[in-house]
C-alpha cells in the first residue's frame, strides 16, 4: 500500500492522554499532535484545501504563483503542495518570525520577503500590505489569504472536527485552541457543536492581541496592541475566519508562562512542540482549575506544531534567560553544589 504523494498523509494525526503535565487537574486532558503532518504543523490542512478550492473554482492555473502572508506553517503546507502541483511560492513574513523557520521553507524552494514586525497591518510596509501587492502585480498568481479564506475554517469542519469527534468517541466535554486566524477553532468547533452543543470551547490567545477585548465588548480596541513573543496566536486584526459565536470563552497566555510550558511538554511528556502548544496547554490547565473540571471531562488540546522551528529560542536556555522567562545560571549553578 502507497500513497500516490506527500499530500495525502495530511490529517488523522494521534490523540495522546497528557500524564504528568495536567496532574493537578481531574480531568482528561488529551492532546491533538499536529506535528504528525508532513509540513511538522496543523496548517498542512488548510494549506491544501485552500489550494484545491482555488483550483477547483479556476483560480489558479498550471505553472501560477502561490503568494501569501504566513508566519511560517502556512507556508510550509503551501510549499509542500506547491512542489507536488507544479506551482512557484512567495512568502512574505515578519522579523519576529525563526530563522528555522523561514529557512524551512526556502529548503522547500520557495521564495520569503521578511517585513518589519512593529509597523500598522494597512503600512505599505507590513506583511500582509506587501504580500497583496504582490499578488496584485505578478500576472497568474493567487494570493490564497488563510485570514480571509472560508476554506481555512471548513479544513478544520471537515477534517480537525470529525478525527477529535472519533478519536473520543463523542466524549469530548471541552475543547481547547489558539487562536491565530481563527481557523482551528472556529471550524472545529462548529462541528463539533453540531454533534453536542453542549462541548464548551476555549481560545487561547496572548497579552498584546486584540481578540480578548474584542470577545467581550464585540469592539476592535487598538489600546490592546504590544508585543509579545508567542508566535501564531494573538492577532492585531479580526479576520473572517474568527467567528466568536463558536468559542465560550477566551484566556491571554502571558509568554512566560506559554515558554516554560512548553519546555515542560517536552521533558514531562516526550512532546517536542512550539509555543504555541504551551500556551494552549496552559489555557486549558488554568480553565480546568478555574471551572474545577472533574474526571468526567474530558477535554481536548488542539498542539498547532513542532519544536524544530524554535530550538534557538524556546529551548535554548541563554534566550530564555534574556527574556527573563528563567533563573539566571548563578542560581541554578548554587543549586547544583548544594547537591
Ligand atoms: N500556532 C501556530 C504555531 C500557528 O502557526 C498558528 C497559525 N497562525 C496557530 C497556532 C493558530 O491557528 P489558527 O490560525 O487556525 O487560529
Amino acid at each position: 500500500m502507497w500513497k500516490q504523494s506527500i499530500l495525502e498523509t495530511i490529517g488523522h494525526t494521534p490523540l495522546i492522554k497528557l500524564q504528568k503535565v495536567a496532574a493537578k487537574t481531574k480531568a482528561t486532558i488529551l492532546v491533538k499532535v499536529e506535528y504528525f503532518n508532513p509540513g511538522q504543523s496543523v496548517k498542512d490542512r488548510i494549506a491544501i484545501k485552500m489550494i484545491e478550492d482555488a483550483e477547483a473554482k479556476g483560480l489558479i492555473k498550471p505553472g501560477g504563483t502561490i503568494i501569501e502572508g504566513t508566519s511560517g506553517n502556512t507556508g510550509m503546507g503551501l510549499a509542500l503542495a506547491a512542489v507536488v502541483k507544479g506551482y512557484r511560492c512567495i512568502f512574505t513574513t515578519t522579523d519576529k518570525q525563526s530563522m528555522e523557520k523561514v529557512n524551512l521553507l526556502r529548503a522547500l524552494g520557495a521564495e520569503v520577503r521578511i517585513c518589519p514586525t512593529n509597523v500598522e497591518p494597512d503600512d505599505p510596509r507590513s506583511y500582509y500590505s506587501v504580500a497583496k501587492r504582490l499578488s496584485e502585480e505578478i500576472p497568474n498568481s493567487y494570493y490564497p489569504n488563510q485570514y480571509d479564506n472560508p476554506s481555512n475554517p471548513q479544513a478544520h469542519y471537515e477534517t480537525t472536527g470529525p478525527e477529535i469527534w472519533e478519536q473520543t468517541e463523542g466524549k469530548i466535554t471541552h475543547f481547547v485552541a489558539g487562536m491565530g486566524t481563527g481557523g482551528t477553532i472556529t471550524g472545529t468547533s462548529k462541528y463539533l457543536k453540531e454533534q453536542n452543543p453542549d462541548i464548551k470551547v476555549v481560545g487561547v490567545d496572548s497579552i498584546g492581541s486584540v481578540y480578548l477585548s474584542y470577545y467581550h465588548t464585540r469592539k476592535f480596541d487598538k489600546s490592546q496592541i504590544a508585543p509579545y513573543l508567542t508566535e501564531g496566536i494573538g492577532e492585531d486584526i479580526i479576520p473572517t475566519t474568527i467567528d466568536f459565536d463558536y468559542i465560550d470563552e477566551v484566556i491571554q497566555c502571558p509568554d512566560k508562562e506559554a515558554f516554560v510550558t512548553t519546555r515542560d511538554l517536552a521533558r514531562k511528556e516526550g512532546l517536542f512542540i512550539g509555543g504555541s502548544c504551551g500556551a494552549a496547554v496552559w489555557g486549558a490547565l488554568e480553565y480546568a482549575r478555574i471551572n474545577n473540571l472533574t474526571e468526567d471531562d474530558v477535554v481536548v488540546v488542539v498542539l498547532p506544531d513542532s519544536g524544530t522551528r524554535y530550538v534557538s529560542k524556546i529551548y535554548n536556555d541563554e534566550w530564555m534567560i534574556q527574556n527573563n522567562f528563567m533563573e539566571p545560571p548563578s542560581s541554578r549553578v548554587a543549586d547544583f553544589v548544594v547537591r
